[in-house]
């Protein structure tokens, strides 16, 4: 972990970048994972992350039953069984287990228990039924057709662990288990306070060299979901108010976060206001573009991230700090990290990483990403073109198409089925 800048300090215009990946590393340490389980009905788990283990509380499946349509019939022990049996019994899926009588053939449904003393399973297409009895050719294989219970899942085996992200599959799982109630990691509290005297209210006329906030309701939608809840606030650039917005929201939320008034101009008074509110910054720049100015470290309990004013340097910052953060928070499981094949010569410097928005497309076989719009952080369309950020190091020569970089989606795109 970096060394905190000492509290009160005016953090010199130059303070040294911190680079990226430490400087993610460093983040992701200062949150440490809640421990506040909740249990929540099945029905309400989609998307959440699991508090705890689970173990198989039953069997899958739960008994040997039939994979087809078609007659159980006993083939094991005997070297010839007749090719035509007679049909006595019948089991359809829900049905009480029933019995094989000797020398029969016992009709089964799809799902059906197997009959006791059965061993095999011979499809209906396989058979021709004439009256009561049914006739089978000789390449019915011992053993066809049956599931086996337990081949899926083995009764007590830890099948899902904790830190999970709760989706379709999952929920289809844990319904199959007949599990009632999930315990899941609760929610959590994020803050969000655009900072700019620029920025009018929404429904009221701007006044000339006003903007619109769209950092805060743009963070809202990126950040929020089923394992967070955000409140976007806007405050001035007024050193005292932002100072007393913070210490109030830091009393109750996980992480704040601000946007703007991070930089060096006499209007930026963020840092200094996380000072007076008794925070502390442990990372003051990161060496990226777009993005430097970021800033983080704690307020109280709170995680605190400032993330620039331009909206392309507040999203990507959200995407490479914020969401790792919120992730260590809630105890997930990392995610895989996904790479794509520069489709464009990306101009870069040794000392920073670059940030670009691209579109990802498969091409020739290969994951490519082309970058989705011009240079200018101030931009927003080309957010809107683009499914992801690539991450580029810094180095002295540009890199060339082929150059595999890491992807942060937006998650507009799916990878593989
Ligand atoms: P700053 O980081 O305060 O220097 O702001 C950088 C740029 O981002 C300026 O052009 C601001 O007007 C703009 N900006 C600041 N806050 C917001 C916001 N909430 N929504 C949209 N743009 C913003
Ligand atoms: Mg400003």
């Amino acid at each position: 972990m970096m060394p905190p800048v000492p509290h009160n300090c005016c953090f010199p215009s130059s303070a040294r970048p911190v680079p990226f990946e430490a400087a993610r590393r460093t983040a992701v340490a200062l949150a440490r994972r809640l421990d506040q389980p909740e249990d929540v009905p099945l029905a309400c788990a989609s998307g959440r992350i699991l508090a705890a283990t689970i173990g198989a509380p039953r069997a899958l499946p739960s008994f040997d039953q039939a994979a087809m349509d078609g007659y159980a019939i006993c083939l094991s022990g005997r070297r010839g069984v007749p090719l035509v049996l007679p049909v006595a019994g019948r089991t359809s899926a829900g049905d009480l287990p029933g019995v094989l009588a000797p020398g029969t053939a016992h009709r089964v449904m799809t799902g059906a228990a197997l009959p006791e003393g059965a061993d095999t399973v011979v499809m209906q297409e396989q058979t021709t039924r004439r009256g009561d009895l049914m006739q089978f050719g000789l390449d019915v294989a011992p053993g066809a057709h049956i599931r086996r219970a337990g081949e899926d899942v083995a009764q007590g085996s830890a099948v899902l662990q904790r830190g999970r992200m709760i989706g379709w599959a999952e929920i289809a799982l844990l319904a199959a288990l007949g599990v009632e109630t999930v315990p899941v990691v609760r929610c959590l509290r994020i803050a969000v306070l655009s900072t700019g005297s620029e920025l009018g209210a929404v429904g009221a006329p701007l006044r000339s060299g006003a903007i619109y906030d769209s950092n805060g309701p743009m963070l809202a939608a990126l950040l929020s979901g089923p394992n967070a809840h955000v409140t976007p606030l806007t405050v001035r650039d007024d050193e005292a108010a932002i100072a007393d917005m913070l210490k109030s929201v830091a009393r109750s939320a996980d992480v704040v976060i601000t946007t703007a008034g991070m930089s060096v101009g006499e209007e930026d008074h963020v840092r200094d206001a996380v000072m007076r509110a008794g925070g502390h910054l442990d990372v003051v720049k990161v060496a990226m573009k777009p993005g430097k100015p970021l800033s983080f470290g704690k307020l109280g309990e709170a995680c605190f991230v400032g993330l620039p004013g331009n909206p392309q340097a507040a999203a990507y910052g959200a995407l490479a700090f914020v969401r790792p953060i919120m992730a260590a928070l809630l105890g997930e499981a990392s995610a895989r990290r996904i790479a794509a094949e520069l489709a464009f010569t990306c101009s870069r410097k040794p000392d920073r990483t670059e940030l670009v928005p691209v579109r990802l497309q498969v091409e020739q076989g290969r994951l490519t990403a082309r970058r989705s719009g011009p240079d200018g952080s101030h931009r927003i369309m080309p957010m809107l073109s683009a499914d992801a950020v690539v991450i580029v190091p810094g180095a002295s020569q540009p890199a060339e198409p082929g150059t595999l970089v890491e992807v942060l989606p937006f998650g507009r795109v799916r990878f593989g089925g």
